[in-house]
């Protein structure tokens, strides 16, 4: 995100343009660039060109731009809302801006953002609906990089939703203000009306806008359980992305970053539920409770935790209390932290010959005799992944020595993993007790243990023990069991 005091130079506007003129000045690329650009508005083009090559008699043809074949002069300006100065000859291109200013019209000059009173956006178009780009010094490249990826993500039936939106106007603003006429323009876009655009079905989506209307039974409570990936934002899902945007009550665990918060609807109540320093947690209990009753009282609620909402995030019980209350829910999977943390290393969670099954783990089950069914897979292969493990890594590294596992098994830990502070380490089994002493690592941390992590790309990570020599790994190892 830009930081707060980083100001635009030139700031976005959309100027009424339906059957105004539009000048362009110029015979060649850079005329028939901007007149392209145009002809996706209702503006009349006035195109002045006294040598038109044969790409822009085309255009001229195909658009019905209104052609003056004659050598440019101030006088045929006249009367044009804007101005663009495309001629190629730089000289010629600012006398024609001169002109245009003198007239009192807003000018654009290829390629002499000085003589610029505007800028010429990328452009998205999906009529009504326009999506401007404007990169001011970073250059077109970006731009188009943008538009494209954007282009992208937005339906193509988009225009005749916001087209159809638009005739419901009138209608939506006799919908009490608030809730109530919210939640119909966002049932209106996410719900029935939107499917029936999206099939093609003008009628239909007509049909069912109008039945959002009219249902004024009250709004019934949905809790989406989501996840919100390891950390940064641009692992989040977009289906988790889409819920965030559209929810009334964003209720969020203490590893989900504020920055993945701040994605949801700006007006959505915040609730933080777990503990981030200093802060008052909920108990699970209390999660329920608070939960329940978001979704009596009608709202849209986002429950949000760190991964995935199914792996080690309590969603059981959370659901479990949702279904006894008869409040409807869904789950939307996260990318989960052993994920992110194999991807950072290049880890290879499955191996062909090395590693066909993993193991995702607490270590927390490690506390009395008998050893937990995943040492039996570790030592059979598995690649194993602990969460909330760092406080128990000594005694996950000795039992799993004890059990047989070599103490030269392949460890990798990383701290932070998708985030830019992320930190890396690497050892073997036997070094894996030093984690608990590193008072340093304050974030989340991922241990992966197997012989796949052999396969890990370890150019950007420091070793857990440094300085060690042959034979002090299962020193280290004797050291933890006595
Ligand atoms: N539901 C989450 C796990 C919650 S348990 C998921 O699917 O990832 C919390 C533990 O997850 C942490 O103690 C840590 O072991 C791990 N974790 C979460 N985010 C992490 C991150 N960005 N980097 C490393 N480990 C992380």
């Amino acid at each position: 995100m830009s930081p707060a005091n980083a100001k635009l130079n030139a700031f976005p506007v959309f100027m009424r343009i339906d059957g105004e003129a539009v000048a362009i000045v110029g015979n060649r690329e850079e005329a028939i660039a901007k007149a392209r650009l145009l002809a996706q508005s209702s503006a009349a083009l006035r195109i002045i060109a006294d040598e038109a090559d044969p790409d822009l008699l085309a255009f001229i043809a195909v658009s019905g731009a209104v052609h003056v074949g004659a050598a440019y002069e101030a006088a045929h300006l006249q009367g044009a809302a804007l101005v663009f100065a495309a001629s190629g000859d730089k000289a010629l291109d600012r006398r024609v801006a001169e002109d245009a200013r003198r007239l009192g019209i807003p000018v654009n000059a290829v390629d002499q953002p000085d003589v610029c009173d505007f800028f010429t956006p990328a452009l998205v178009n999906r009529a009504p609906v326009a999506i401007a780009i404007g990169t001011e010094g970073a250059g077109p490249v970006l731009a188009q990089m943008l538009r494209v990826r954007i282009d992208r993500m937005l339906s193509p039936s988009l225009g005749r939703l916001a087209a159809l939106a638009a005739s419901f106007r009138a209608a939506a603003e006799k919908l009490p203000k608030g809730n109530r006429r919210r939640r119909f323009w966002s049932d209106f876009f996410a719900g029935g009306p939107a499917k029936a655009i999206e099939a093609g079905d003008h009628a239909q989506a007509h049909g069912a806008a109008l039945e959002l209307l009219s249902t004024d039974a009250p709004a019934a409570g949905h809790i989406a359980l989501v996840g919100a990936g390891p950390g940064a934002e641009d692992l989040l899902t977009l289906r988790a992305h889409r819920l965030l945007m559209e929810a009334d009550a964003i209720v969020y665990d203490a590893l989900v970053p504020e920055a993945i918060v701040a994605m949801g609807r700006r007006d959505a109540e915040r609730l933080p539920v777990g503990k981030r320093k200093g802060c008052h947690s909920k108990s699970q209990e209390e999660i329920n409770a608070l939960l329940i009753e978001l979704g009596q009282a009608g709202k849209r609620v986002v429950r949000l935790k760190s991964g995935d909402p199914l792996v080690f995030g309590r969603a059981g019980e959370e659901m479990a209390a949702l279904r006894e209350a008869g409040i409807a829910y869904e789950v939307v999977p996260g990318v989960t932290a052993a994920f992110a943390a194999a991807a950072d290393f290049e880890l290879p969670l499955t191996l062909r010959g090395v590693s066909s099954s993993m193991v995702f783990t607490t270590g927390h089950d490690l506390k009395g005799n008998s050893l937990p069914d995943w040492a039996k897979l570790a030592i059979s292969g598995a690649t194993v992944a602990v969460y909330m493990g760092r406080s128990v890594a000594a005694e996950v590294a000795g039992r799993l020595i004890e059990a047989g596992l070599s103490p030269d098994t392949a460890v990798a830990v990383v701290e932070n993993a998708s985030l830019g502070n992320r930190r890396r380490f690497h050892g073997t089994l036997a070094d894996l007790p030093s984690l608990e002493e590193r008072a340093d690592l304050a974030g989340p941390v991922m241990t992966i243990i197997g012989d796949a992590v052999a396969g890990a790309n370890f150019e950007q990570s420091e070793p857990l023990v440094a300085h060690k020599h042959e034979g002090a790994a299962s020193a280290v190892a004797e050291g933890v069991q006595s």
